[in-house]
């Protein structure tokens, strides 16, 4: 009778709790590793953090043969074949950043079929590469991670993606075919199970949700002020702020850094030095925030990012879901923030421009923007309108951990402020700045307002009490709101919208939802054991020269303090220990947790 993948789950259990130290599949991974158990060609949706790379992993180390695992980022696949090898696991990669030598001598030892596990950049896939290894081992599985890059309806499509097909069709025996993404509309879906050519495959779509992270969109914010607060309450937070374009990374990083606070920045414009030692000092801990521009994160599988704040609006749901879903992939909580401003439109707008020639692509990029700025404006829930254009979620829901479902939000009455506003707009001849009107606002003495008798107006000096950034910031919501205009790109002047007519008819009123200050994430479990675990993950990192996160996720280290294990046995209780992280780092762990008792 031939071996089912009934008979075979139980192997893959035992697996899992040995190498990766967890006691059960999440929901969402078991039918993926029993369809690949069964055989079957698999297509695996899922989002961020939801434990993909578990799913082949598993499997890949039951069949007889190799799994090749296709990754786009050799960043990414150095990251995975070390946490792999840190777990006990013989896996390797081969990629260009090895010389002939080492190749030769890598594809050697894979012949000799000493790696299960065995990643590949897509480039070195042409037909016949591993024909001198199939003929001494034969290939299992072919792992197609991050696959949305085959379609042009992806958000981060690669050419060299279109290498994969005519490789598996090129090998002696078809392998098992799975394929692996986040991020899928159906359009990205079809395009995976087409261009891979995939046999009748077993298609699990996880739902997308993602319930421990919390989205906020702030429009009309001060963004300046919000970022510096924002990072110095999160002080002891990993976060990371995303920024649109390499000035305004600059920008963002100097304010910081001139406020005391130490971050990191990364984008294009950087040497390839600078870059590595700013994504390394945050993966070590080193640096608790970074700026960056969206080329920073692909290969960033840190799981305590504690909040990802965007500065400015991505260009579409698709790089946002991707880049806010980095934060809290332990399962911990995780704040996602967008600061919308008009001017991020524009941005977007000129970027697609310059982006391609054509012209079927810019519609597409356009039309998905429209979704994206619909997004920053959406009253209802935000996390449903993700999952609702991902093709999740049918109707519409109130989550209850979203900025426009959260309890606390007040509507407010602001038609009084907004008629001064916009009659001091109106009596400046809208030919100024948001700065200049927040002068005149308040009455200030500045010595433009004097020399431009606009201490004459009537206007002058109606918020004597307010700070000057106070008035800015109620100037721009009403920008953010479509009452007023910024018009011009190198002296923007602030412009009446015809809705601020009717106001200042006193035709309408004026509503403004405004949301408090939302405050840090309670604490779970007893900080200063946790705050201890977490130094002794950290040096340990530092002799081992890898990311702390991968000795222990902050989860793991959570759980600890729950479980608060007295011997081996215990600590082998705690979720994320595993046989070979007992060996390697139970000591230490046990004698913290035995001083702290
Ligand atoms: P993805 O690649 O889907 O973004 P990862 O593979 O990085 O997700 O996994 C996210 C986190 O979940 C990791 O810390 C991983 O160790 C953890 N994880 C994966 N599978 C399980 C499981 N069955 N039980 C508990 N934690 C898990
Ligand atoms: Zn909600």
């Amino acid at each position: 009778m031939p071996v089912t993948e009934t008979d075979r789950f139980p192997r893959a259990l035992a697996l899992l709790k040995e190498y990766f130290g967890y006691k059960s599949f999440r929901p969402a991974q078991e039918p993926v590793v029993r369809s690949l158990l069964a055989g079957r060609d698999t297509v695996a949706i899922m989002p961020t953090g939801a434990g993909k790379s578990i799913c082949f992993q598993i499997p890949a180390l039951m069949l007889s043969g190799i799994t090749l695992v296709i990754s786009p980022l050799i960043s990414l696949m150095k990251d995975q074949v070390d946490a792999l090898v840190d777990a006990g696991v013989a896996a390797t990669f081969i990629n260009s950043t090895l010389t002939s030598a080492e190749w030769s001598a890598r594809m050697n030892d894979i012949a000799d079929g000493r790696y299960p596990l065995v990643y590949v950049a897509p480039e070195r896939l042409e037909t016949g590469a591993f024909q001198g290894i199939t003929s001494r081992v034969p290939i299992a599985m072919v792992a197609v991670d991050e696959a949305h890059c085959l379609s042009q309806w992806g958000h981060d499509f690669r050419p060299s993606y279109q290498n994969i097909a005519p490789f598996i069709a090129s090998l002696p025996r078809r392998p098992i075919v799975s394929a692996f993404t986040a991020t899928a509309t159906p359009e990205v879906r079809d395009d995976i199970i087409r261009l891979l050519g995939l046999h009748e495959p077993a298609v699990h779509v996880t739902g997308f949700d993602r319930p421990n992270l919390y989205f906020e969109v702030r429009r009309g914010e001060d963004k300046k002020k919000f970022t510096t607060n924002y990072v110095k309450k999160h002080a002891d937070e990993a976060g990371i702020i995303y920024a649109a374009t390499r000035k305004e990374v600059d920008r963002i990083y100097e304010l910081l850094t001139k406020k005391g606070i130490a971050a990191g920045r990364y984008h294009a414009g950087l040497s390839d030095a600078e870059r590595a030692k700013a994504q390394d000092d945050f993966l070590y801990d080193n640096l608790q925030v970074i700026v960056a521009t969206n080329a920073f994160g692909m290969g960033i599988d840190k799981s305590n990012v504690r909040y990802v704040l965007h500065y400015n609006m991505p260009k579409n749901l698709e790089s946002y879901y991707q880049e806010a879903g980095r934060a809290g992939r332990d399962g911990e909580p995780g704040d996602c923030i967008l600061l919308y401003a008009p001017q991020d439109v524009r941005t977007q707008r000129f970027l697609i421009d310059v982006s391609t020639d054509d012209e079927e692509r810019k519609r597409i990029e356009t039309q998905k923007l429209q979704r994206m700025i619909d997004y920053c404006h959406t009253p209802e829930c935000l996390r449903s309108f993700i999952l609702h254009y991902f093709g999740g979620a049918t109707e519409s829901a109130e989550c209850g951990n979203c900025g426009n479902c959260k309890a606390g939000a007040t509507d407010v009455d602001v038609t009084i402020d907004a008629q001064k506003v916009f009659s001091c707009v109106y009596r400046m001849r809208e030919r100024y700045g948001i700065t200049l009107v927040a002068q005149v606002l308040k009455g200030s003495a500045d010595q433009r307002v004097k020399k431009l008798h606009l201490d004459e107006l009537s206007t002058y000096g109606l918020y004597p009490k307010k700070t000057l950034d106070d008035i800015k910031l109620m100037i721009q919501r009403f920008i953010a709101t479509d009452y007023l205009a910024l018009e011009g790109t190198e002296y923007p002047v602030l412009r009446l919208r015809p809705a601020a007519y009717d106001v200042l008819r006193g035709r309408t009123t004026v509503i403004q939802h405004i949301l408090p200050e939302k405050e840090a994430a309670p604490e779970t479990a007893d900080t200063g054991l946790f705050q201890h675990l977490r130094a002794l993950r950290k040096s340990i990192a530092q002799e081992e020269s890898i990311p702390p996160y991968m000795i222990f996720s902050d989860k793991t280290l959570r759980s600890m303090c729950d479980v608060l294990p007295r011997d081996e046995e215990e600590f082998l209780e705690v979720s994320g220990v595993g046989q070979r992280k007992l060996e390697k780092y139970g000591k230490a762990f046990l004698q913290c947790i035995a001083e702290h008792r």
